[in-house]
């Protein structure tokens, strides 16, 4: 499969147990991420994304379309979370 979006990304997400979770930024000066694919922007503010999936505690981000997207492809699973 060829997407614009596909670059290395099977190289670290490749069969991950991801996590659907709000996002939080990792700290003040490290408070926005963008999704691993795409490169859509997750923050606190207003017009960003809010919720995705994660993996690595945080540290890869990945949107919901995305997801959606290549969730076969990659074999992802998701961790249930507590509400
Ligand atoms: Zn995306």
């Amino acid at each position: 499969m060829n997407d614009w979006r596909l670059t290395d990304q099977a190289e670290y997400l490749f069969e991950k147990e991801l996590k659907y979770q709000i996002y939080r930024p990792q700290s003040k000066d490290w408070d926005h991420d963008h999704c691993e694919f795409c490169g859509d922007k997750f923050s606190e503010l207003e017009g960003d994304l809010h919720i995705g999936y994660t993996a690595n505690d945080g540290y890869y981000w990945i949107c919901e379309k995305c997801f959606n997207d290549f969730k076969v492809q990659f074999h992802w699973t998701v961790k249930k979370t507590e509400n």
